[in-house]
């Protein structure tokens, strides 16, 4: 009877010490999900409070060292080093400018341009793409037989510095060939669209014995602008030998009319100055290219 006891005691301590431990088990899991559940919290509030105390806006095309591309030389360096052939505007030496016109031709806003400077008697440099050299014929004749200087402005209007060598050969050589249809000489002058060129085809361009003609004075015509503000654009920056950027050319939906109106006041304000307006060959005194 004795010894049942002492079992019976036994096993009853047992239990009781088991759920001891269980409730210590459960205690000590209770106490991990609870810490389990503190720290990602106080994780990100961390992060919360660093944010708040930035207030500079993330860059929304993305981090500068992800988006840049390691570029051997800029622009203006390629204008530094290839000064004779990469050209931004011509002498200060001599009171003269010349307007430039890109994109043309096109129908609608080239023959106005033209009609302007034939009223003015005014000779200027159209640089012209190939595929609308190919649409409008007629204008480009009007455009050669009027006196001005026509120049290369690539096939369609490619981003040339990201195509191919052949193919930037091709934008060249076909408009060139489009050009001396016309004019019965290939031209030596050709503005990259864009102002964009690579380094290796400046080189080839060189080889070639042409002048790359950037600009100075840029009118920003293509903004849809007033014609009060195109000719602020180019008369508060006027400077001798500049060499002017203006469009004739409008694509879909664009209105080139703030240059057409600008134009007679432009070219009187600069009369008035005793600035002469000439072609770019004349500007630069480049030699006339053979066939
Ligand atoms: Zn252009």
């Amino acid at each position: 009877m004795r010894f049942r006891w002492i079992v019976i005691c036994l096993v009853v301590l047992y239990l009781c010490s088991g759920c001891t431990q269980n409730n210590t088990q459960n205690n000590t899991q209770n106490n991990t999900q609870k810490a389990q559940q503190i720290k990602p919290n106080a994780k990100s509030e961390q992060p919360k409070t660093l944010q708040a105390e930035s207030a500079t806006p993330n860059l929304a095309g993305g981090p500068e060292k992800k988006v840049r591309k390691p570029h051997p030389l800029s622009l203006a360096d390629l204008r530094k080093k290839y000064r004779s052939t990469f050209i931004l505007n011509g002498p200060s030496s001599k009171r003269e400018v010349a307007l430039t016109f890109d994109d043309a031709p096109d129908d609608q806003f080239t023959p106005l341009v033209l009609d302007v400077l034939k009223r003015e008697g005014i000779q200027a440099t159209f640089f012209v793409v190939g595929n609308r050299v190919e649409a409008h014929p007629e204008v480009v004749k009007r455009i050669v037989e009027e006196g001005h200087l026509l120049g290369n402005h690539s096939y369609n209007h490619a981003n040339l510095p990201k195509i191919s060598d052949a193919e930037f050969r091709e934008q060249v050589n076909k408009t060139d060939k489009l050009i001396s249809q016309y004019t019965g000489y290939i031209p030596n002058i050709i503005r990259p669209p864009y102002g964009n060129i690579s380094e290796g085809q400046i080189q080839w361009l060189a080889s070639q014995g042409k002048k790359i003609i950037n600009w100075n004075v840029d009118s920003l015509d293509w903004k849809g602008l007033t014609p009060e503000q195109v000719e602020t654009n180019v008369l508060a920056h006027i400077k001798p030998g500049a060499i002017i950027l203006h469009h004739s050319g409008g694509g879909k939906g664009e209105d080139l009319s703030c240059t057409v109106d600008a134009l007679p006041r432009i070219i009187n304000q600069l009369r008035n100055d005793q600035v002469k307006l000439v072609t770019v060959s004349e500007l630069l005194e480049l030699d006339i290219p053979t066939k």
